[in-house]
């Protein structure tokens, strides 16, 4: 695997196998990789002939300071998990070659698609997640990029970015991994105490009561029921439950209007705070 540093390196590199037709898959991350991650490399191996995957805590997305410092990392360790999956170009720039003196972020309109979930929850974070794509898209340029549906709300926001900006990018959205007890992998995980590990798949285990039994309740009648669960449970706070439309994130009040609808949970325990989500139907 090539590791780069520098945009100007990598991009040299990368040009070299565009010119030779190659088809370059990309894989943004944070790091601290998991199964997660590397399922999304290894479906970019399969669909193209270069994968580059980045590893970049983009400060920008983080609307807090405390989140963003105890970011969990380990470059000697995703450096060697990439090689086992034999990832073919790593990008893992300093803030630097991603935001260069004097930076001037664009503003984006997502709607109201950034209004509901972790864009009410979090303020600025779909802004800043925004930014760090367009600019990692210009100096990659895939032919494809690679999404977890575990931050389905942010895979619908790159979307909707694609579209704005006229990219000639395939995003392509990859399922959620999970541990055997459900919990949906995430880099976050690991600042859980041993004891809030065990607590994690609660998460799930609503998750999974919505998608099974959403038929014998009204869309609030199942909010109500979850809500009341999580209120049974003193070890979560609940930021939201919500029920809603796969394509536009409305909320959903009637099953029947709807073609596609997924639960969607974002909830802190202990320090930690974890999202996840599923498809109803
Ligand atoms: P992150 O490093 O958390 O920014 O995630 C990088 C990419 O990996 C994003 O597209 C995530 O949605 C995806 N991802 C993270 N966790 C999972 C998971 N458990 N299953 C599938 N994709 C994931």
């Amino acid at each position: 695997m090539h590791v780069f540093r520098s945009k100007n390196d990598l991009t040299d590199y990368i040009n070299n196998f565009r010119k030779q037709q190659h088809h370059i898959g990309f894989v943004p991350t944070m790091g601290y990789l998991h199964a997660g991650h590397g399922s999304l490399i290894i479906q970019s191996k399969k669909d193209n002939t270069i994968t580059v995957c980045s590893i970049f805590v983009n400060p920008l997305q983080f609307n807090e300071q405390e989140d963003f410092l105890n970011y969990p990392r380990n470059t000697e360790q995703d450096i060697q998990y990439l090689t086992e999956l034999q990832c073919d170009v790593l990008y893992i720039p300093d803030v630097t070659d991603i935001y260069p003196e004097g930076h001037k972020s664009l503003t984006y309109n997502f709607g109201y698609l950034e209004q509901v979930m972790e864009g009410f929850y979090r303020p600025g974070h779909f802004q800043g997640v925004a930014e760090v794509v367009r600019i990692l898209f210009t100096i990659v340029q895939p032919h494809r990029a690679y999404f977890g549906e575990k931050d389905y709300q942010q895979l619908l926001i790159i979307q909707e970015l694609v579209k704005q900006l006229n990219l000639n990018i395939q995003i392509i959205a990859c399922p959620i991994v999970r541990e055997s007890d459900g919990l949906a992998m995430s880099s976050r995980n690991a600042r859980l105490t041993p004891e809030e590990r065990q607590q994690a798949p609660f998460i799930f285990q609503q998750l999974m009561y919505a998608q099974q039994h959403y038929k014998k309740f009204t869309p609030d009648e199942l909010r109500h029921q979850i809500y009341h669960n999580f209120a049974q449970n003193p070890n979560f706070q609940l930021e939201y439950f919500e029920i809603a439309d796969s394509i536009t994130l409305q909320p959903v009040d009637n099953w029947d209007k709807h073609q596609s609808v997924r639960a969607f949970i974002a909830a802190r325990l202990g320090k930690v705070r974890l999202i996840d989500n599923v498809q109803l139907f």
